[in-house]
């Protein structure tokens, strides 16, 4: 049976303020009310009130795109998971490629911010994927395994609360989309490790797919058996597009 699946769309440092309102209120009228189907969506942290209040009433979640371990403390510019849930987030991404990359997330940051977000009940979306240069090389299992290595025991704590994300970095705002084989080949991979940690974590553990997903292809990678979803960066911008890979997923109950 088909695991319910979670469309989150990561607005990344793209609408704030007026613009996030103005996109939380479209995506509500086109795909806020679906009982199927786990609808997410992760603005910027300033526009996080604007848009949970915007969303109140109907069935799409808010999540956000980062937190800090610590509940509080002196950490200049960071926020805690009780902050975000006082803020009416749900998930929060963790250890996304552009913050693996840029700002020097390590699997162990990224462990450390799983048991911080399932602590404090936030659901985990947690991101891992290979660069272009590491599948050329034939180590993407190897890379990917040890990504996920590094946070499975702590995500597993909570079968099936949080989720997986797997992204390759060279799909990620590039157009090029994994096929559909390659997608699943890892999809795959991960369940049998997930498996590691008990066959109810297995068959619990939904396992997005990110990179390039638009309308025109979600529907044939959300059909793939071990693929539970999709985290949308490009194309959660725009409400319609998002809204048409909502309607992509197969509902469950
Ligand atoms: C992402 O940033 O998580 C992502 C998948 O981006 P895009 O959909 O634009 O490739």
């Amino acid at each position: 049976m088909k695991r319910r699946a979670v469309i989150a769309g990561n607005w990344k440092m793209y609408k704030g303020g007026a613009l996030g309102v103005e996109l939380a209120q479209k995506l509500v009228v086109a795909c806020g009310d679906l009982a199927t189907v786990d609808v997410v969506v992760a603005p910027p942290f300033t526009a996080l009130a604007a848009v949970a209040h915007e969303l109140q009433g109907s069935r799409i979640d808010l999540g956000a795109q980062n937190l800090h371990p610590a509940a509080e403390g002196a950490f200049t510019g960071e926020v805690s998971a009780p902050m975000l849930l006082e803020s009416g987030v749900r998930w929060v991404i963790i250890g996304h490629s552009e913050r693996r990359q840029l700002f020097g997330e390590t699997d162990d940051s990224v462990r450390d911010k799983v048991r911080a977000a399932l602590e404090h009940g936030l659901r985990p979306i947690v991101c891992l994927g290979e660069t272009l240069a590491e599948r050329e090389a034939g180590r993407t299992l190897e890379v990917v395994h040890r990504q996920f290595d590094a946070f499975a025991a702590t995500l597993a704590s909570k079968p099936g609360f949080g989720v997986v994300a797997y992204e390759p970095v060279w799909a990620i705002g590039t157009g090029k989309v994994a096929s559909v084989e390659q997608a699943e080949e890892v999809h795959s991979a991960l369940r049998a490790r997930l498996a590691n940690h008990g066959p109810e974590v297995a068959e619990r553990t939904r396992i997005l797919y990110g990179g390039s997903v638009k309308p025109d292809n979600a529907a044939a990678l959300l059909d793939q058996p071990n693929i539970d979803g999709a985290l949308v960066g490009g194309a959660s911008l725009d409400a319609e597009s998002f809204c048409r890979i909502v309607a992509a997923a197969p509902s469950a109950a």
